[in-house]
């Protein structure tokens, strides 16, 4: 299988290099994914066009068991600052997060799978919108697509990949159980009374009581939650006041939380609320909203077995490596919380020059995208062959 995929080095190089010339952000992928579905129908899939938006669905095979292989296809709004032959032609726009070379590989499966004809099953290509952003009504592309019926007729496992900037090429990183955050967002105002800077006493200083919400909220974590329970709150934006001899009447702050549990998650909620009552203690009042984002990605055992057992017969067992946890975002989540699924995370480092992600200077080693495209197809048939997990 990998020396299938290496035959396609080129052309999953120039398909890269393609998106990564005309980047587009969440949503607006128009470009992107009529070139996917181009090449889709080439292959001979039987291809659906705007699902969850500028999202598009390949099969190839028949009935079920069905594996599900999602892609993201969104870049983020940066000027990029490589000045190579491939660098975004599109100003302020950048695959700085390596999505690029997402789609460029799931079409190189697209096309691994197409010359194979032993398999009982269809392979789904999922081509997803917006996985960087959501939309105005809070849903980002993962979510999006599944309520326009990505997963629906008996979908049995979905894998992905993300590139990582950290990781060599020919090794990859994956892991059981959570592998990225919960995410939510709360929007909060403390409401007071203003009033002249030299007579406080006449105001409800709402600078003075967002000090106190600040400590209870920032013990949450340390205090609240049992100590082997993931999960972060932090404040990212504190907005008020005009003049330093004004006192005002409101402070708005806003921040993000972050868990890999439910019922953590409803735990912080309940504890973000209990500490916003200090407003009222303090002679004020407090309005709070919770904005509920995409739900922790948490790799099944069984599918990470699949995944593993492959990437070491096709890499060999010393370049299968446990994930780092951490709780970034990924709405992979979205379509893993559905079926049996699990994420890893492929070697992309250019060695010795390492490329952040979400940085203007982010690029990867493009000898990953065969072995990417490798493992997923290996896995997808495998899956397929074995009728199960
Ligand atoms: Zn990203
Ligand atoms: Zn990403």
């Amino acid at each position: 299988m990998l020396n299938h995929a290496n035959n396609l080095q080129e052309k999953l190089t120039k398909y890269r290099r393609d998106f990564h010339m005309y980047p587009e952000l969440g949503f607006q992928e128009f470009r992107t994914s009529a070139k996917v579905a181009e090449v889709l129908t080439t292959l001979g899939c039987h291809v659906r066009s705007n699902v969850g938006r500028t999202g598009v669905v390949g099969e190839l095979g028949q009935g079920t068991p069905i594996v599900a292989i999602r892609a993201d296809m969104d870049a983020l709004p940066l000027q990029e600052d490589n000045h190579n032959a491939y660098a975004s032609l599109n100003p302020g726009i950048m695959h700085a997060c390596g999505h690029d070379a997402h789609t460029a590989m799931l079409l190189g499966v697209a096309e691994l799978i197409s010359w194979e004809n032993n398999f009982q099953g269809t392979v789904r290509f999922l081509f997803q919108p917006a996985e960087e952003v959501a939309d105005i009504e809070g849903f980002s592309g993962a979510q999006r697509m599944i309520q326009d019926g990505a997963m629906e007729g008996g979908v049995g496992i979905v894998i992905g990949l993300h590139v990582s900037a950290h990781v060599p090429v020919g090794k990859i990183q994956i892991s059981a159980g959570p592998a990225s955050g919960g995410v939510d967002t709360f929007r909060a105002s403390i409401l007071g009374k203003g009033g002249h800077g030299a007579r406080p006493h006449e105001t409800v200083d709402p600078i003075y009581i967002t000090g106190h919400v600040i400590l209870a909220l920032n013990g949450i974590i340390s205090r609240k939650l049992n100590p082997f329970d993931a999960a972060v709150v932090s404040i990212g934006a504190i907005h008020t006041g005009q003049a330093e001899n004004i006192i005002p009447s409101k402070v708005d702050l806003s921040g993000t939380l972050r868990y890999t549990q439910p019922r953590v998650q409803k735990q912080i909620h309940a504890e973000i609320k209990r500490a916003f009552e200090i407003a009222k203690t303090l002679g004020g009042d407090y309005q709070l909203n919770f904005e509920i984002g995409t739900p922790p990605m948490i790799n099944d055992r069984k599918v990470v077995n699949l995944i593993s057992t492959t990437a070491r017969e096709l890499l060999g067992k010393e370049n299968v490596f446990p994930l780092q946890n951490g709780l970034g975002a990924e709405d992979f989540g979205c379509f893993s919380e559905l079926v049996p699924g699990a994420m890893f995370y492929l070697g992309s480092m250019i060695e010795g020059n390492e490329r952040e992600h979400h940085n203007s200077r982010f690029d990867i080693n493009e000898r990953c995208l065969p072995i990417g495209a490798a493992i997923l197809t290996e896995t997808a048939l495998r899956f397929l062959r074995n009728g199960s997990l």
